[in-house]
């Protein structure tokens, strides 16, 4: 039988599949550093495509000048 092994997502190292305790990761740290890169991914998406739709009150502070 030969182990199932998989490349942790985030360093790309292969681990055994059975005894990776961060499965799909090789460990916690790259577990938290693929969280993060997702959430900031997340975070910038909507960003882009709901300008203008998601706070459009927001729009407004900004097209005015700041100084009087
Ligand atoms: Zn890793």
């Amino acid at each position: 039988m030969s182990p199932a092994t998989v490349s942790c997502p985030t360093c790309g190292r292969e681990l055994e599949w059975a005894s990776a305790a961060f499965r799909p990761f090789c460990s916690e740290r790259c577990r938290l550093v693929d969280l993060g890169a997702w959430l900031t991914e997340q975070r910038s998406i909507p960003g882009e495509s709901a300008s203008g739709a998601a706070e459009p009150a927001s729009q407004e502070p900004a097209a005015k000048p700041p100084r009087s």
